[in-house]
């Protein structure tokens, strides 16, 4: 099932989105649910599926303003270096542990709308990931059950300021300027999804391939994360791991690539879709 985040007639709801178009959610599930989080947090994928079966869409998915699947998490929990040939690219040190950055929840953008080049730098980047959503949440958590834990999975654009994420050792600034981050195109369910691994991530730079990498190659995989993540903090309903990018980012490239305003950036992931955003530049009237 795939899951989304949307405004209609000025109104933010949430709902299912297939065939048929966009089935809100919403209103079928009563006020208590009032956006995915919650829906996740109670553990209410299954209810979602029993209260669209039969039902007529909506909207058409083009009639819908489109959010971050999780436009509200309370955690973005972003890993560095989870790609062999991107901890080759970069010179770091293999490590025993993830390496762990956040975002603010302001970074993020859905399907279609623009990520923002920040008018204090030139140096913008791609970086192609999966992003892991958490539904039952919990600490401590085992990697044999770090599984079920998951709620779904969506294509994630962890777009990075280079020069602002190298300024000291500490990667923050560079992964915080607001509108830097695509989330979508929609939250795949981990049962639709399959166990991660075969499934090809693909990013394309106005069509050109970039990074392209099976799950499967990830240093840390994603259980592992769950149950170090687990280990210090808290995961909740909603949280949403970016699970790393692979080698071929534009700093690294001779010449290097760097994103300008009208380019279009595409992460792809099988079993999920495209998630497409256009580059604007901060300032620029859209
Ligand atoms: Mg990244």
């Amino acid at each position: 099932m795939r899951l989304i985040s949307f405004i209609a007639a000025g109104r933010a709801g949430f709902g299912v989105c297939d065939d048929r178009g966009v089935i809100a959610l919403g209103p079928r599930l009563g006020p208590e649910v009032q956006d995915l989080r919650s829906l996740l947090a109670r553990d209410g994928v299954a209810q979602a599926a029993r209260v669209v079966r039969g039902a007529t869409a909506d909207y058409r998915l083009d009639e819908v303003e489109r959010l971050p699947p999780i436009p509200n998490p309370a955690k973005i929990l972003c890993i560095g270096l989870n790609y062999e040939d991107h901890r080759v690219e970069t010179a770091r040190p293999k490590s025993a542990y993830p390496t762990v950055f956040t975002r603010f929840p302001d970074t993020l953008v859905g399907p279609g709308r623009p990520i923002v080049k920040p008018r204090h730098s030139d140096k913008l980047d791609y970086e192609g990931e999966l992003a892991v959503v958490i539904g039952r949440g919990g600490r401590d958590i085992d990697v044999a059950h770090a599984d079920a834990h998951v709620a779904g999975y969506a294509c994630f654009q962890d777009a990075s300021v280079r020069d602002f994420q190298g300024h000291t050792t500490q990667f923050t600034p560079g992964k915080n300027f607001p509108a830097t981050a695509g989330f979508g195109p929609w939250l795949v369910t981990a049962d639709e999804f399959g166990p991660p691994g075969a499934q090809t991530l693909r990013t394309t730079v106005n069509g050109r391939v970039m990074q392209e990498a099976p799950l499967g190659d990830m240093l840390f995989p994603i259980a592992r994360l769950i149950a170090y993540l687990s280990s210090w903090t808290t995961l909740a309903a909603g949280d949403v791991i970016a699970t790393g990018t692979p080698g071929g980012v534009g700093m690294k490239r001779v010449p290097p690539v760097w994103l300008r305003d009208g380019d279009e950036v595409v992460v792809e992931i099988d079993r999920i879709g495209a998630l497409r955003n256009p580059i604007v530049a901060e300032g620029t009237p859209s």
